[in-house]
C-alpha cells in the first residue's frame, strides 16, 4: 500500500465511524458492510488468520446479506500500534459469493509473542480494529491466560459471558462447540433467525450471521485470537457422523451437514486448511504455544460410531464394545502420536463431551452421548498417554455446567488420577441456572465440583502450573451481570488432578 492510500484509508476510517456515529440507529445512506464485526484465530508462532465477511444486511432470508454476485476487493491491514501509524503487513483479499463474501487471511512473518491490531476496508467503509497475539517461540514458555467456554444458544439469554471474557484480556479464547444451535424459533428471551429448524446453506449462513451481529460475541471476538471445533449442535442434537439423530424435518443428511459445515467455515477464524471438502472438513488439529502448552483440538463428531442403545442416558453393556469409536481411527492414531511427541510443558487436550466416567444411576446409567458411550476408545487413548508420560489436562463443554474432575486409571477402585478435566458451563444454553444446585455425587468420587450457572472457564498458566477460575454469572436472562469466580483451583505441571490454590 502507498502512502497516498494508507492516508486515504485513515481518513476514510474516521468518516466511516462518523457516518455510523451520527446516524444513531437511523437508516444510513451507505450500506455499511461489516456488520458482523473482525475475529483472528489459529495463531502460532508468526501470524494467525483475521477474519470478516461482508454482510450489509445480514439476515436476508438467502443468506447472501445483501451483496450482488460481484467478486469485492477487501483490503486488511496488519499493524503494531491501534492507531495503525505503525503498519507491519497490509495486502487485499478478494471476497466471493461462492463464500458468502467472507474473509480469511493468513497472516504471516510476524513476531513470536507478540501483540498486534487488524482490519479491513472495503466499499470506502472501514472494519472495527481486531485484537491478536502471535505464539511464542518454540522455546520459551512465557504465562498464557487462557478462557474456554461452549455452548451458546442464542435464545436462552444474552451474551454477556463472552463480553466479560473480553474484559479478562485473554491471550487466547477456545470454543469447544455448539457455537449456534439449529432449532426454529422458540420461547426464550429473543428469537432464533430464521424461524424454522435450519437445514440450508441459507439458513445455516442467516444463523450464523445472526450470532455474528451480537456485540458482546463481537467483542470477545476482538480481544485475542480464538481457536475453535464444534459439537452437534452446529448441525443437529446428537448426530453421529452421518447417523441423523432424528427424521425430521426430512432430507438428504449428508447435504445438510455439508451445508452447514460450509457455513461454520465461512463464519469462523480457520485456515484453508480446513475450508471443507463435500460433506466432510478436517477440523482436528495441533497448535503449539511455544515451549509451554500444545493444543490438540479433537472433532467428536464427524468420524464417531452412532451412540449406542440410542441417545440419553442408559445402562448399556454395547458401550463398552471394543470396536466402538469416537474419534475415528485415524484420529486416534494423530493423538497418541502427538501426545508421544511431549512439545511442550503442557499437553492440552480442547474437545466436546464428557471425558472421564460420570455414572448417572447406581445401576450404572452413563451418557451414550459422552465418551462414556465409547469406553474402549477413551482406555486405548487414557493407557497410551500413561505409556508415553502425559499428563493431560483435559478442557470440555457440552454440558451446561461447570465441572472439575480428577481422570482415574481405574473409576471402579478410584486407584491413580492419570489426568484433570475441566468442563466448562455454557455462554447461555439452560437460562439462568441455580447457584445452590448441588450435582457431584459418591457414584463419581473423582468429580469435585459442579455449578449450575453460565460463564466460562480461565486459566493462567506457567511452566510449573496452571491456576484454574471457574467463572459465573449470576442471570443471562437480564443483561449485563458481573462475573465472579465461583471456585479456584491449581494443576502442577507433571503432577496430575485438582488441588486447592
Ligand atoms: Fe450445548
Ligand atoms: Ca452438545
Amino acid at each position: 500500500m502507498t502512502r497516498l492510500q494508507r492516508r486515504t484509508f485513515l481518513i476514510g476510517g474516521l468518516a466511516s465511524a462518523g457516518v455510523v456515529l451520527a446516524s444513531g440507529g437511523l437508516a444510513t445512506a451507505v450500506a455499511y458492510p461489516f456488520t458482523l464485526g473482525v475475529a483472528a484465530g489459529e495463531p502460532v508462532a508468526d501470524g494467525f488468520v483475521i477474519w470478516t465477511r461482508l454482510a450489509p444486511s445480514p439476515l436476508n432470508a438467502d443468506g447472501l446479506g445483501g451483496m450482488g454476485t460481484a467478486n469485492v476487493d477487501v483490503e486488511w491491514q496488519v499493524a503494531t500500534d491501534q492507531n495503525f501509524t505503525q503498519l507491519v503487513r497490509t495486502g487485499t483479499y478478494t471476497a466471493s459469493q461462492a463464500w458468502a463474501h467472507s474473509v480469511h487471511v493468513e497472516v504471516s512473518g510476524l513476531q513470536p509473542g507478540a501483540v498486534y491490531f487488524y482490519r479491513f476496508r472495503a466499499q470506502g467503509q472501514i472494519s472495527p480494529v481486531g485484537r491478536a497475539r502471535t505464539a511464542p517461540a518454540v522455546g520459551t514458555s512465557p504465562a498464557l491466560t487462557m478462557l474456554f467456554t461452549s455452548c451458546s444458544h442464542y435464545e436462552a439469554g444474552y451474551f454477556t459471558a463472552y463480553r466479560r471474557m473480553a474484559e479478562d484480556n485473554p491471550d487466547l479464547i477456545l470454543h469447544l462447540g455448539d457455537y449456534i444451535y439449529e432449532g426454529g424459533a422458540g420461547s426464550g428471551v429473543r428469537k432464533h433467525q430464521p424461524s424454522t429448524e435450519i437445514t440450508s446453506l441459507a439458513n445455516y449462513r442467516v444463523r450464523h450471521a445472526q450470532h455474528k451481529s451480537d456485540v458482546d460475541l463481537q467483542a470477545a471476538h476482538a480481544a485475542a485470537p480464538w481457536v475453535v471445533v464444534w459439537d452437534d449442535h452446529e448441525v443437529e442434537n446428537n448426530y453421529a457422523n452421518l447417523v441423523r439423530a432424528d427424521s425430521s424435518p426430512a432430507g438428504d443428511f449428508a447435504a445438510r451437514r455439508a451445508a452447514a459445515y460450509k457455513a461454520y467455515y465461512e463464519h469462523m477464524p480457520l485456515r484453508a486448511a480446513q475450508a471443507p471438502s463435500g460433506s466432510n472438513l478436517q477440523l482436528y488439529r495441533r497448535l503449539r504455544w511455544g515451549s509451554l502448552a500444545t493444543l490438540h483440538m479433537l472433532d467428536t463428531r464427524q468420524y464417531r460410531d452412532d451412540q449406542a442403545c440410542g441417545d440419553g442416558s442408559k445402562v448399556c453393556p454395547a458401550a463398552d464394545d471394543p470396536g466402538r469409536t469416537i474419534t475415528g481411527a485415524a484420529q486416534e492414531s494423530w493423538l497418541l502420536d502427538g501426545l508421544g511427541q511431549r512439545l511442550a510443558t503442557w499437553d492440552l487436550i480442547g474437545q466436546q463431551v464428557f471425558f472421564a466416567q460420570m455414572l448417572q444411576s447406581s445401576a450404572g446409567a452413563r451418557n451414550m452421548d459422552a465418551w462414556d458411550g465409547y469406553t474402549a476408545n477413551r482406555g486405548r487413548i487414557t493407557s497410551g498417554w500413561q505409556a508415553r508420560g502425559n499428563t493431560p489436562v483435559v478442557l470440555t463443554g457440552d454440558v451446561h455446567r461447570h465441572y472439575a474432575a480428577n481422570i482415574m486409571a481405574d473409576y471402579g477402585t478410584q486407584n491413580k488420577v492419570i489426568g484433570t478435566e475441566l468442563i466448562s458451563t455454557s455462554i447461555t444454553s439452560g437460562g439462568d441456572g441455580s447457584a445452590s444446585e448441588t450435582g457431584t455425587s459418591s457414584l463419581n468420587p473423582h468429580i469435585k465440583f459442579y455449578k449450575n450457572q453460565r460463564g466460562y472457564v480461565r486459566t493462567v498458566t506457567s511452566s510449573t502450573e496452571m491456576h484454574v477460575d471457574f467463572r459465573v454469572l449470576d442471570k443471562v436472562t437480564t443483561r449485563d451481570y458481573p462475573v465472579k469466580t465461583a471456585q479456584s483451583y491449581v494443576i502442577e505441571a507433571g503432577n496430575p488432578g485438582l488441588q486447592a490454590p
